[in-house]
Formats: C-alpha cells, sequence, structure tokens
C-alpha cells in the first residue's frame, strides 16, 4: 500500500431514498472536512469508485458501511488487492506469517466479521506490533514456525509493556516494562483465538498457544513489623493536632488492622455489620465479600475496635444504613480513594524518621492482620475465612511465608488430639 494509490479511490457517500438529510437519492457527498461539513453528514452508505490495478475502473462501489473510517480502511484493502475481492492466493499450505496476519485481520474487519473496534485494535496490536516485528528479528517467514511449542513460548516471553509509563519529572522512558498480568492472559486469548484461526485452515497443526499458561506472579506480601505499626499508630493519634479527624482515622486503621478489612470495605462500614458474636459475648463484623468468593465474612474484633467505632460520628446514611466513614453520597470508589490518601499521610511521617522494613500502604494494616494471627500459630483456615479468600490456596499463596508457626501448631494440635482419643498405636518390632 503506497501513500500514492490512496489517491485512486474516491469515497462519497451515495444518498437513499430514506436519507436523513433529505438529499436527492444517488447525489454524492464526499468525506467531511470540517465541523460545519460534518454537520450536514447523513448516514447513508459509502461508495468507491476509482481504479484498481487488478479489476480495473470501479464506480458506484459500496463499501458496505456508513462509517467513514471504516470505508477508509475497506478501501485500502482493495487496492492492496487491486481488486473488490480478496484475490486467490498460491500461499499453499504453508503461508508467510504476513499472509496470514492480513488475512485474519480482515476476516474480523469492516469486510469481515465486523468485530468491535476495541477488538479489531486489540488483534492488530498483538499481530502487528508484537508478533511481525518480533518475527522479523528471529528471521520467521512462515506461519508453520508457530507449530513449534519452544517459538511460541518464546514469543509469549518476548512481551513488553508497548506504552512504557513514562517518568514525567525526568522524562525517562521506561523501557521493557513487563506486562501485568492480566494483559499477558489477555494477549494469550488472542493469541490462542489467532491460532485457532490459522487450524482452521490447516495453516498450523495444532494452536500451541493453548499449552502455554500464565502463571501469574503472586507477589508475597508483608506486613509491618510491630515497631513500625506502634511509631504508624502514634502518627495517627496526633493527626489534625489529635482532633476527632485523628479519632476517625484511627478507627479506620484499626478496623483494617483488627477485622482485615480491605480499604474498600473498610470506607463502606456500616452499623449493621458490627453484630455481637456467635459465642455470646462481644462483638465480630460481618462483610458480604463482594469481590470474589461473594460469602458472608465474619470476624470477631476486640472490645476496643467496637469501643472506637462507637466515639465516631456517622458520616452518612442510605437505605437504613448508617456508615462510619462514607456520606453515603458519590461513589465509594471515590471515597475509598480519598481514605487512602488519608492514612498515607501518617504511614509517610511516621516512614521520614525511620525506613520501614518493607513498603507500607493502607493495605499493609490488613496483611499484618492476616500475618499476626500466622504467626500466632491460627489455623490458616480460619486466617483465610477472616480474609474473605476463596480457599486457603489463595491465602497460603499471599503469605506462605508466614505460615511455619502453623505447621509448629498443627503438630501440637495433633498431639492432643492423640491424647483424647487413648490411642494405643500398634507398634512393629
Ligand atoms: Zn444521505
Amino acid at each position: 500500500m503506497t501513500m500514492k494509490a490512496e489517491t485512486m479511490l474516491n469515497l462519497y457517500r451515495r444518498h437513499t431514498k430514506t436519507c436523513t438529510k433529505g438529499y436527492p437519492q444517488n447525489h454524492r457527498v464526499f468525506q467531511p472536512r470540517n465541523q460545519k461539513e460534518k454537520a450536514k453528514d447523513c448516514e447513508c452508505p459509502i461508495s468507491a469508485e476509482g481504479t484498481l490495478t487488478t479489476e480495473g475502473l470501479i464506480s458506484n462501489r459500496s463499501t458496505r458501511t456508513a462509517n467513514w473510517e471504516e470505508a477508509v480502511a475497506v478501501a485500502q484493502l482493495w487496492l492492496e488487492w487491486g481488486a473488490t475481492t480478496q484475490p486467490e492466493t498460491d500461499q499453499g499450505d504453508n503461508p508467510t506469517i504476513r499472509y496470514v496476519v492480513d488475512s485474519f485481520l480482515t476476516s474480523i474487519g469492516p469486510k469481515g466479521r465486523n468485530l468491535e473496534a476495541n477488538t479489531q485494535t486489540g488483534f492488530s496490536v498483538l499481530l502487528q506490533q508484537r508478533l511481525l516485528p518480533w518475527c522479523q528479528i528471529k528471521g520467521y517467514n512462515h506461519i508453520r514456525e508457530f507449530d513449534s511449542l519452544d517459538v511460541t513460548t518464546k514469543f509469549t516471553e518476548s512481551w513488553v509493556n508497548l506504552q512504557p509509563t513514562r517518568n514525567r519529572k525526568e522524562e525517562r522512558i521506561v523501557l521493557d516494562q513487563p506486562l501485568a498480568d492480566s494483559t499477558k492472559k489477555a494477549e494469550l486469548e488472542r493469541l490462542r483465538h489467532f491460532f485457532r484461526y490459522c487450524k482452521e485452515r490447516r495453516w498450523l497443526e495444532e494452536n500451541q498457544a493453548t499449552k502455554i499458561k500464565v502463571t501469574s506472579q503472586t507477589k508475597k506480601k508483608y506486613g509491618m513489623e510491630p515497631k513500625e505499626q506502634q511509631r504508624i499508630f502514634a502518627e495517627i493519634a496526633k493527626f489534625d493536632g489529635g482532633s476527632q479527624n485523628a479519632t476517625e482515622l484511627l478507627a479506620f486503621c484499626m478496623v483494617m488492622r483488627y477485622a482485615g478489612l480491605r480499604i474498600s470495605d473498610a470506607t463502606t462500614l456500616h452499623d449493621t455489620q458490627l453484630v455481637t458474636r456467635a459465642s455470646g459475648g462481644g462483638w465480630a463484623i460481618r462483610v458480604h465479600e463482594m469481590r470474589k468468593t461473594k460469602e458472608l465474612v465474619y470476624v470477631p474484633i476486640p472490645n476496643e475496635v467496637e469501643q472506637i467505632l462507637r466515639k465516631v460520628p456517622f458520616k452518612g446514611q442510605q437505605h437504613g444504613k448508617r456508615y462510619w466513614f462514607w456520606s453515603g453520597e458519590g461513589k465509594p470508589k471515590t471515597a475509598t480513594n480519598n481514605w487512602y490518601t488519608k492514612v498515607m499521610k501518617p504511614i509517610k511521617k511516621a516512614a521520614a524518621t525511620k525506613a520501614f522494613l518493607h513498603d507500607v500502604s493502607p493495605h499493609t494494616f490488613r496483611h499484618t492482620f492476616a500475618i499476626s494471627h500466622l504467626n500466632a500459630g491460627t489455623d490458616i483456615k480460619f486466617v483465610s475465612r477472616w480474609l474473605g479468600h476463596a480457599n486457603t490456596g489463595v491465602t497460603e499463596k499471599h503469605y506462605a511465608h508466614a505460615i511455619h508457626s502453623t505447621f509448629v501448631a498443627s503438630d501440637s494440635a495433633y498431639d492432643e488430639s492423640m491424647k483424647k482419643q487413648a490411642a494405643v498405636l500398634p507398634v512393629s518390632v
């Protein structure tokens, strides 16, 4: 496709009888160049006329779209093909990668299934910005190279963030930033889709992309050290000159630290969630885990947490629920973000006097909750439920480095149980 070729087709709306702007039937109006012309534009189908290298002169040939951008894309394809239909190729059963990519993108484009614009963009990024350049570097020309799991794997490992964040202050571009797990999964899903298309056409023996898995790199979660926690709570007590705002902030942080609530759940905590314990005395917090498991989470809390909550006036009310930390108006997400900023203030102050062992953010309160319980030898099953994890596997993945103590506790629980069973074991000699 050359720039010169682009001048060879003219695009215009060929108005129909039912034209919304009342243009006469078959009248031509070309692509609007400014706002004034745009206002006069309608929804009639776009046609093309001009010369194509193979097909020759064409006139009033419908592009089968009423969208200018799509029509331009169609025209470009026609110019590339030299015809209004895709030419038969002699690519045989091992076409070039470039041919396969073009063929696939056409099949999902306006001339084909016309998938949603976002979907099309996703595929063209994967195929044109990742696959083609990579193959060029590696010297791979034919699609059959991807019948190798090794080649396919190496290709998926080459993916980096194509829009690395720019450090504004220094205008420094961070290169080779790895893809986020979620993006990598989406890319892999697209690659599988593309290879399936190739397999259906017998251009590939197997869809090697289905054998590749994205192993999510779950980071270890660290809690704060007891002394670090002390310093942070001391800063919270001084917050806003130790006013009512300090009490409120302290209550908020205690809910995260001693009930293990996520910052979003702490933000929307309301009075009906505070309940008396199942065992009778004391208090517990109930949370509808909305994010993942959708199960009801029940966490016992120390009396101090209940007491401080009673000292905090309600901020808002909605549907009979009284909220401590949210006005009940606007998006909870916005309120959560505001709390994040607020909690970071005392954390930063505490960090300024002495650096923390690991990074500390509001989430660290929840991690500290989990790790402290695990370190105390609490059954991971309970900790997992308090956190609202779908299963203990999730908990283990995050906090594996803190689980040794639970094994020690499990040893003594076993021995205790055996004592109660008064079991006599048959001993072989
Ligand atoms: Zn019209």
